[in-house]
């Protein structure tokens, strides 16, 4: 009677433990998407790549602040001029000329 008692508690125990582990790995996962999708909607907030001083060239991305281009700090630019993207540093490194 008392191994029947323990092999339920054990029973009981154990599925307690799964899905408390299931639970928190879903509630893992779902945070990790959601700052996943934040951080996704703030790389978005970038400019440079619609600013008229971007030079697509990765050697001199911006003429105007070149360390800060293509990245979080540039989020705010005040130099920021809406143009559409610059593709002749990108043509002027190609090697084929
Ligand atoms: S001026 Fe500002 S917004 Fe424009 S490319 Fe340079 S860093 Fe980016």
């Amino acid at each position: 009677m008392s191994n029947e008692i323990v092999e339920q508690l054990r029973i009981i125990f154990c599925f307690c433990v799964t899905w408390s582990l299931i639970i928190l790995l879903l509630w893992n996962a779902k945070k990790t998407f959601q700052e996943g999708i934040k951080q996704l909607k703030r790389l978005h907030q970038i400019p440079c790549s619609r600013c008229n001083y971007f030079t697509n060239d990765y050697r001199l991305k911006c003429t105007i602040n070149p360390t800060t281009a293509l990245s979080e700090e540039a989020i705010g630019c005040i130099d920021f001029e809406r143009g559409t993207c610059n593709m002749s540093g990108a043509k002027r490194s190609s090697p084929d000329k």
